[in-house]
């Protein structure tokens, strides 16, 4: 694994245990070698991760679409900065770039990329490990809405426990790293059926 790709939130939250979040987070991929790819912006925990990796002397790629140059702020001190055509070009070449894909605690934008990249691999377009880091039981009530979703039939068990949830980075780093993909046949659920 070589790069971890980071969706987090475009504000810093209400309690500023979300920002010591991104800062863990961000120590802890220096730590373990891992470059960061985020979103491109100086804005709320996505500036604040960058900065930490930056500070910490580690690599970090954003990637970010004209249009959010302005709103998010592009970070020029980046090791890399990507500007692209539009949203669609901005998460596949974070996906492309990165071996992993992590949610940090964040708003509708980073509820969407980090479902985009759970699907996916439940439809087999890549094997690389999704987690969330769920600090301060942010994610509490995701976690619970799915189980929900598994007990109602609408998802496989063995599907959900793909999703890597932890509490400390060091510890959430080391799952993603162990991870061994496991093919879920989801059409299975409506083979059975039929
Ligand atoms: P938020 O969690 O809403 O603060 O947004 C975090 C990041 O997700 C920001 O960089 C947004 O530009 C990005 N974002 C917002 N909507 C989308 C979307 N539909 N697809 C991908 N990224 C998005």
């Amino acid at each position: 694994m070589k790069a971890v790709c980071v969706y987090c939130g475009s504000s810093n939250g209400a309690n500023p245990i979300y920002a010591e979040t991104a800062r863990a987070f961000g120590r802890a991929l220096v730590d373990a070698k891992l470059a960061l790819v985020y979103g491109g912006g100086k804005v709320g925990l996505m500036g604040i991760i960058a900065d930490t990796v930056m500070a910490a002397g580690g690599r970090a790629i954003g990637v970010i679409p004209e249009l959010l140059v302005d709103k998010e702020i592009g970070h020029h001190g980046l090791t890399e900065l990507h500007v692209v055509p539009d949203m669609h070009h901005r998460k596949k070449m974070m996906a492309d770039l990165s071996d992993a894909f992590v949610a940090l605690p964040g708003g509708a934008g980073t509820l969407e990329e980090l479902f985009e990249m759970y699907t996916w691999a439940q439809l087999g377009y890549h094997r690389k490990p999704v987690g969330v880091f769920n600090i301060a039981g942010f994610y509490d009530p995701l976690i619970a809405m799915l189980e929900h979703t598994v007990r109602e039939g609408f998802m496989r068990r063995a599907y959900f426990d793909t999703l890597q949830v932890e509490s400390d980075p060091v510890a959430l780093i080391g799952k993603l790293q162990r991870y061994q993909p496991l093919l879920v046949d989801k059409w299975a659920l409506h083979r059975d059926k039929v």
